[in-house]
């Protein structure tokens, strides 16, 4: 079992910062998190990696122990928990056990969550909810395109209406979970004219005539979660599967992309803490000149700046979470929360592989595949570059 976030860079440093964001029940839940990965997760780790995907057993057992359906109401088999520690603190396990698990499981649980939970009628909450927080049912969301992501409001994928159905056609790409996912919550251009106001999201499933995937997509890490393009050729979506309100979709996006963006923070510090609490063990281990490498005084001020650079970040993003779990987190401190969290982990992760030195760059090392599962977190979510503009439009620049 690898360290993670909640306790273990306490063990390897004295004197951590106590976290006042969570309380005994959140830990409790930690536990119980750490005891699912050490059971069901890290004995397996090597043949996920080498399938590219997360067996679907393992989505299972999550959905057995209740992880799943954090965010979905009791009569529909969730948990209800109404509190997002919970989100973050399986958000925190996973990552310190397996970037590629808290992103999978991430976009499931606390990404699309709350589109089929906020947005659905009772029909489709019955019809969804229940098999989403058992894990039968994977699921994706799907707005990037490959003609851009960034410029979301210029999506092409287009639905038009045909009788009581909406005939869909376009293509998706880099969909996590898009190569095993049942259910995909797609973005779809409804009104040609109105740009972010012409956006309608729809519940696309499997087995739809006209849906199709494309290879798993070979990425530089993450390679058990999967990742896919998705393809629409007159995919006939029946009326049931439109998700909130016809050209609406934007708005529903733009309202929950504070959680991902949140989430993904969460994800990417967790990560960074593991793996430095990992390189300081490391470090007081490996000789080089008859010393441990660590007390080099250039290691150790490289490592007292990144410990530093990781609580201070963990003191900004639990006050994000304790704001969102009363519901006041903006979308302007959710953009710095992950800018800065994405910037730090990739910073920290870059030092860890050069402290372990040759090892560092070996795949069969954890901190090397670290290193190359972090570099994607200043891309997505909203690059870093967008999370700057949206910074620097509330200074009003
Ligand atoms: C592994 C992986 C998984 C992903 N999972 C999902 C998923 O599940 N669902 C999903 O919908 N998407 C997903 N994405 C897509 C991701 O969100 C996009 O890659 C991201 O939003 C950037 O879009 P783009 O790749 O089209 O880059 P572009 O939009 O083409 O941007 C290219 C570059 O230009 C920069 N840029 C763009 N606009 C500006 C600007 N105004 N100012 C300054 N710089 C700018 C960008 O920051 C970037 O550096 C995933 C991506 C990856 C790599």
């Amino acid at each position: 079992m690898v360290p993670s976030a909640g306790d273990t860079n306490r063990s390897v440093y004295s004197h951590v910062m106590k976290r006042t964001v969570y309380g005994p029940d959140h830990e409790a839940f930690r536990e119980s998190v750490r005891e699912f990965l050490s059971r069901s997760v890290a004995p397996r780790a090597e043949e996920f990696i080498e399938n590219r995907l997360i067996d679907r057993d393992v989505w299972l057992e999550a959905g057995r122990q209740g992880f799943l359906g954090l965010e979905v109401p009791e009569e529909y088999g969730g948990s209800a928990a109404g509190d997002y520690r919970f989100n973050a603190v399986l958000g925190e396990e996973l990552s310190g056990q397996s970037a590629a698990l808290s992103s999978s499981f991430g976009i499931h649980y606390d990404v699309v969550a709350p589109y089929l939970v906020e947005l659905t009628t009772e029909e489709q909450k019955k019809r969804w909810l229940p098999r989403f927080c058992s894990g039968e049912m994977i699921t994706a969301i799907g707005m990037t395109e490959p003609s851009g992501g960034s410029d979301l409001a210029a999506l092409r994928t287009t639905a038009v209406r045909d009788g009581s159905d909406w005939v869909v056609n376009g293509s998706k790409t880099f969909i996590t979970n898009g190569y095993c996912a049942d259910l995909v919550v797609v973005a779809a251009r409804t009104s040609p004219e109105k740009r972010a106001k012409g956006i309608t999201l729809f519940a696309v499933e499997t087995g739809m005539e006209g849906f199709t995937r494309g290879r798993k997509l070979d990425k530089v890490g993450q390679p058990e979660a999967d990742t896919a393009e998705l393809f629409f050729e007159n995919v006939r979506v029946p009326g049931e599967n439109v998700i909130g309100e016809i050209d609406r979709g934007f708005i529903a996006m733009m309202e929950r992309l504070p959680q991902e963006r949140l989430g993904s923070a969460v994800a990417n510090l967790a990560h960074a803490a593991a793996v430095l609490a990992e390189t300081l063990v490391y470090v007081k281990e490996r000789k080089a000149f008859g010393q441990p490498v660590g007390s080099f005084q250039h290691n150790k001020f490289v490592l007292a700046d990144l410990v530093t650079k990781v609580e201070v970040s963990q003191a900004f993003l639990d006050q994000c979470i304790a704001a969102h779990t009363g519901r006041e987190l903006s979308a302007v401190d959710a953009a710095k929360a992950k800018m800065w969290t994405s910037e730090v982990q990739n910073e920290v992760l870059d030092a860890c592989v050069q402290l372990f030195g040759g090892y560092g760059y070996m795949k069969e090392y954890r901190v090397a595949r670290a290193w190359m599962d972090a570099r994607v977190t200043r891309i997505w979510a909203g690059s870093n570059e967008i999370m700057r503009e949206i910074i620097g439009r509330d200074l009003g620049l």
